[in-house]
């Protein structure tokens, strides 16, 4: 039987008269009123369907990250019992997108703001919302978008694997590497300038320099900061520092749904990104439809976030990693190190590195051995060879640090012995 309480809080589940006996009739235990961080209610577990094991799955300790093909994250308590009140009942779509949009907005402190699918459906919205604007015969014609402004200017080292959604509004995009040939690419066809907040180093124009010149040339800029809070002041550094348009993912450091984003700016073009997308059927970004339960809890997500007390969970991320650290430190040839990874996912994570002739084993087999091991365990995906694991810990749910710490530990030891 299916636990109707999940994620409720203590709020919620005190609120319910004679509760206690509807469920001890159901054969469940009453939840305990403590829920920890990460949305699991104490206690809760044992009356829960384990779904993923009803179909062969078997979950994993995501000490990786926030990969949308690891799920990302799990949401906070307080988000899941926003979403299940949200459901609860019928809502009008465009009201609670505005209503939830200026309270997000307030939030962060920015013009406007449109809960999307995911930061990928902020950036098709974006796009759209700059190449067709509000204008319905564009909007239906898009993405064939020829006598629109349809040329969206990137710095080549900006290119990525996320930019087919920007493609998608039907634009051509053109390359450029410095300043002057920036300035030189605008033209009356230019649509919007990119920015790709995580490759502000390879690129020669600083994330500065470009949305100064975007803004003399008066053509709109959208900067992609998908995975780049925290730090939490960037939630509203890009829009300060006069990007017209941010996109975040919200199921990623804001720890919302799995299938939210979050366009920020200028409130013109907010309303045309929503016009540009569902709830309107014939739109580009129709596809990219949220419900009313991503919306409620993406909003409650940006609301625990900027209330959240960062340094208290900086501190407490640097304990795990100091304590994982410390399970595999006694390891011959092993050497480890607290790092932080530039601009995305900057959070602190560990890097445990081994010197081969002590333990033979690739960085493959480890995390083979880790994926295969139990509990199943999931390390940060990283490119090269070189012996070296990367950890994250900000995605550890409680307690989970010392078992990643012991098979981070017994695998090693494993391959130590074999050398
Ligand atoms: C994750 C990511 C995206 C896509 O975000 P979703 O919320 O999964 O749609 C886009 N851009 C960058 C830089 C990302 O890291």
């Amino acid at each position: 039987m299916q636990n109707p309480f999940n994620g409720w809080t203590r709020r919620y589940f005190l609120q319910g008269a004679g509760l206690t006996s509807v469920m001890s009739g159901l054969g469940l235990r009453p939840l305990s009123a403590a829920v920890n961080d990460h949305g699991i209610a104490k206690g809760a577990r044992r009356a829960r369907r384990k779904i993923y094991e009803e179909l062969g799955l078997r979950p994993f300790i995501n000490a990786a990250g926030t990969y949308t093909t690891l799920s990302a994250c799990v949401m906070p308590a307080e988000v899941v019992a926003a979403m299940e009140e949200a459901s609860r009942q019928h809502i009008s779509i465009p009201e609670l997108h505005e209503a939830a949009g200026k309270r997000i907005a307030s939030l962060v402190g920015s013009d406007a703001a449109l809960v999307t699918s995911g930061c990928a459906g902020a950036l098709t919205l974006a796009t759209a919302a700059c190449v067709c604007g509000s204008d319905g015969d564009k909007i239906r014609r898009a993405p064939e978008t020829s006598g629109m402004k349809n040329e969206v200017i990137f710095q080549k080292s900006h290119r990525f694997g996320y930019d087919h959604a920007i493609r998608n509004v039907g634009v051509t995009i053109v390359e450029v590497e410095t300043a002057q040939e920036l300035e030189r690419a605008v033209n009356e066809r230019t649509a919007m300038l990119f920015f790709l907040n995580s490759a502000d180093p390879q690129g020669q124009i600083k994330r500065q320099e470009f949305v100064e010149i975007a803004r003399r040339k008066g053509i709109p800029s959208l900067i992609d900061a998908a995975a780049d809070v925290p730090p939490a002041e960037n939630l509203s550094a890009y829009i300060k520092m006069g990007y017209d348009l941010v996109a975040f993912s919200g199921g990623k450091g804001i720890r919302g749904p799995q299938c939210s984003g979050l366009l920020l700016g200028r409130k013109d073009l907010i309303h045309a990104a929503y016009l540009n997308g569902s709830p309107h059927s014939d739109s580009v970004g129709r596809g990219g439809k949220v419900g009313k339960e991503e919306i409620v809890g993406l909003m409650t997500a940006v609301e625990l976030f900027v209330k959240r007390d960062h340094q208290a969970t900086w501190k407490d991320w640097e304990r795990q990693v100091s304590a994982i650290s410390k399970a595999v430190a006694g390891i011959k040839g092993v050497e480890t190190e607290q790092f932080l990874p530039v601009i995305a996912n900057q959070v602190p994570h560990l890097a445990i590195k081994w010197d081969p002739k002590a333990i033979a084993m690739t960085r493959d087999d480890v995390a083979k051995n880790l994926r295969e091991g139990e509990p199943r365990i999931e390390v940060r995906p990283s490119a090269g060879n070189d012996p070296r694991l990367e950890v994250a810990v900000w995605m550890l749910q409680p307690g989970e640090y010392q078992a990643v710490g012991k098979r981070c530990a017994e695998v090693l030891k494993a391959a130590a012995k074999q050398a």
